[in-house]
Formats: C-alpha cells, sequence, structure tokens
C-alpha cells in the first residue's frame, strides 16, 4: 500500500517517449511535493508539453511510469479516473467547448465526472467564474468574449472540479500583450491557495515570483533544476544560459 500522505503529488520515473522514432522525452526523472509550485522552461521543441501531457494521462509514455499521490496513473479502472480527477489543467489556446456557454463549459464536468446537480454544479460555476472576475460572461459563447476571457473561463473550468494539482501549459501565450500581466496576476493568486502547480512558461520574471524550483528542459531531458535564483542568475550550462539570453 502507497502511504497517500508522504507521496508526492506527482512522481515521474524514466519517463521515455518517442513519436515515430524521434525521442521526445528521453528519460524524466522528477518528484513534485504536495503544495510544491514549479515552473517548467525551455526552447520549442523540447518536450514541455508533451511531459504535461503525459503527467494527465492524455498522452502515454512508452516507458516509466506516473504516480500521482502515490497511485500509479497507467493503472487502468477507477484509480485512475480519480487520479485524473485531483488535476486541471490549462492549455495555451484554451480549448473551450465552442458550442457550450460559459456557463455550461464550467458545469460541464462537474456533472459529468462529478456526479453533480445541475442547480449544485451551477452554484460552484458561478463562484468559480467570479474568482477569475468573468461572473457577467455566464451566458455568452467562446466567440463572444476575447481571449483573455476564455482563459479566464478556462481557469473557471479547472478550478470548478476543484483540482490539488494545477498543470498550465504556456497559459499566456496566445494572449495579447496587454492582457499577460493580469492574466498572471491571477495564477500568481491561485497559487496562494496551496495547490501543487506545474506551469510551463516563457515568462521569466514570473516564474522567478511564482515557482519553489525552476526545471529546465532541453530536447527531452531536465538539464537544470533549482531555486529561481540559483537557476536564472547562476545557470550552470551552456544551454541554459544562452536560452536565457535568448529571451532578453
Ligand atoms: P514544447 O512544448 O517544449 O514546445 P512539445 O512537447 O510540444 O514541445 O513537442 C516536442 C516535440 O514532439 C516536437 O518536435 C513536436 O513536433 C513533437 N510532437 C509533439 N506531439 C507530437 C505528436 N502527437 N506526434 C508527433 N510528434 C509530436
Ligand atoms: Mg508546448
Amino acid at each position: 500500500m502507497t502511504d497517500a500522505f508522504h507521496s508526492p503529488a506527482i512522481e515521474l520515473r524514466g519517463l521515455r517517449l518517442a513519436f515515430s522514432a524521434n525521442p521526445i522525452l528521453s528519460g524524466i526523472d522528477l518528484s513534485v511535493a504536495a503544495g510544491e509550485r514549479l515552473a517548467l522552461i525551455g526552447p520549442s521543441g523540447s518536450g514541455k508539453s508533451t511531459l504535461l501531457r503525459c503527467v494527465n494521462g492524455l498522452e502515454r509514455p512508452d516507458e516509466g511510469e506516473v504516480f500521482i499521490f502515490g497511485e500509479p496513473l497507467a493503472r487502468q479502472g477507477r484509480s485512475r479516473v480519480q487520479a485524473r480527477r485531483r488535476m486541471g489543467m490549462i492549455f495555451q489556446h484554451f480549448n473551450l467547448y465552442s458550442m457550450k456557454t460559459v456557463l455550461e463549459n464550467v458545469t460541464l464536468a462537474p456533472i459529468a465526472v462529478g456526479g453533480l446537480k445541475k442547480t449544485e454544479a451551477e452554484r460552484i460555476a458561478r463562484t468559480c467564474l467570479g474568482r477569475v472576475d468573468v461572473s457577467t460572461l455566464a451566458d455568452k459563447y467562446p466567440f463572444q468574449i476575447s481571449g483573455g476571457q476564455q482563459q479566464r473561463v478556462a481557469i473557471a473550468r479547472a478550478l470548478a472540479m476543484q483540482p490539488e494539482i494545477l498543470l498550465l501549459d504556456e497559459p499566456t501565450s496566445a494572449l495579447d500583450p496587454e492582457l499577460v500581466q493580469s492574466m498572471l496576476e491571477l495564477i500568481q493568486s491561485l497559487a496562494g491557495d496551496g495547490m501543487t502547480i506545474l506551469c510551463v512558461t516563457h515568462e521569466i520574471n514570473f516564474a522567478r515570483r511564482l515557482a519553489d524550483r525552476i526545471l529546465f528542459m532541453a530536447e527531452g531531458r531536465i538539464l537544470e533544476s533549482g531555486r529561481p535564483d540559483e537557476l536564472l542568475d547562476r545557470p550552470r550550462s551552456e544551454r541554459l544560459k544562452s536560452f536565457l539570453a535568448t529571451l532578453g
């Protein structure tokens, strides 16, 4: 039996994944404590999104295992469903259901997966929409609201499942520049709630403020990992030095 109390929120052991013989993840080992906030940085194509997708089970590694609070994610059935319920994911391109209203987007999973009654799901949805400042948009469709508002709805949708782990994949990279700062502030405020956070981002100053630890990924490997000041101010590898230089 695993001891859930002492288990890391996320544990990756020896993850390997190739797409048509191209290695994408080349041996990833990682342990994330409950409540820890991690930023994942690295060049485009280094495998960051694929890593996140393995954590929440959207992608299956060829080798290695993912544990969520000590439970192997690969196990079929109830424990897999339960593990995935404990995670919310925010995508770069929001990924809202275009044929559903904002309110329906947020109530869908609590009803279908969480088994809540519609009225209860709507009550929770309205609370979550309020937390991200889009209460007034409940009856709109995604195409009627801005990208920044859509991303806020996507965050409300994740929060409605009361996740213990929040995975964010470049949550601001598709937003207009003037919307980025307020989105980063919103994410920072959620991070105060004790959720375990794994956030892929190119916003280095945000990563510095948000993260307890930053991981630098390149070519399918975690090349460096450390506190923000260690990793950003005293990078060890030439790879990380040159990556940071490209960000200016
Ligand atoms: P990052 O998020 O760091 O930019 P990704 O994890 O998206 O990197 O992608 C890593 C590499 O894997 C890229 O070269 C990408 O083209 C490739 N890749 C990602 N998903 C697939 C897929 N479903 N099929 C084939 N190749 C993929
Ligand atoms: Mg990506």
